[in-house]
């Protein structure tokens, strides 16, 4: 069933407390947690509870959920302060657009100078 959690995927794990994971926040919809690999001072990915392989089938689905996911981000962005200097929310959606895990989420980056394009 659709955003049932699959037994192969590594973000429905974290979600159920299999993998371990520093979580920053959690709601009733989504956790974000940082990411193992920071690509910037700030790095937290913000991701559904519920198992979409993609920011795009979740939008389709269950769009509030990507709402609170952005809602998500903005919290996580004040509660490492980097507002004042800018940051960057990511979905990569698709291989070809440098997605690995094929469970919907949110990048948040911050904390130093983001270049434009990113590549
Ligand atoms: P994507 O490339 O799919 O947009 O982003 C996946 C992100 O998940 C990558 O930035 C990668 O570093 C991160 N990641 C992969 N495995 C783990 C893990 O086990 N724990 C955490 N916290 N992040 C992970």
């Amino acid at each position: 069933m659709a955003g049932e959690p699959q037994a192969d995927c590594l973000f429905c794990k974290i979600v159920a407390g299999e993998v371990p994971a520093t979580i920053v926040r959690e709601t009733d919809t989504t956790v974000a947690f940082r990411d193992i690999n920071p690509q910037a001072p700030t790095h937290v990915l913000v991701i559904p509870k519920v198992h979409y392989p993609d920011a795009a089938s979740l939008a389709a689905a269950e769009p509030h959920i990507i709402a609170d996911i952005l809602r998500e981000s903005r919290e996580v962005a004040a509660e490492d302060k980097v507002e004042d200097r800018g940051y960057r929310v990511v979905f990569n959606t698709g291989a070809g657009a440098g997605q690995t895990v094929f469970h919907a989420h949110l990048h948040v980056l911050g904390g130093r100078g983001l270049q434009w394009p990113p590549g």
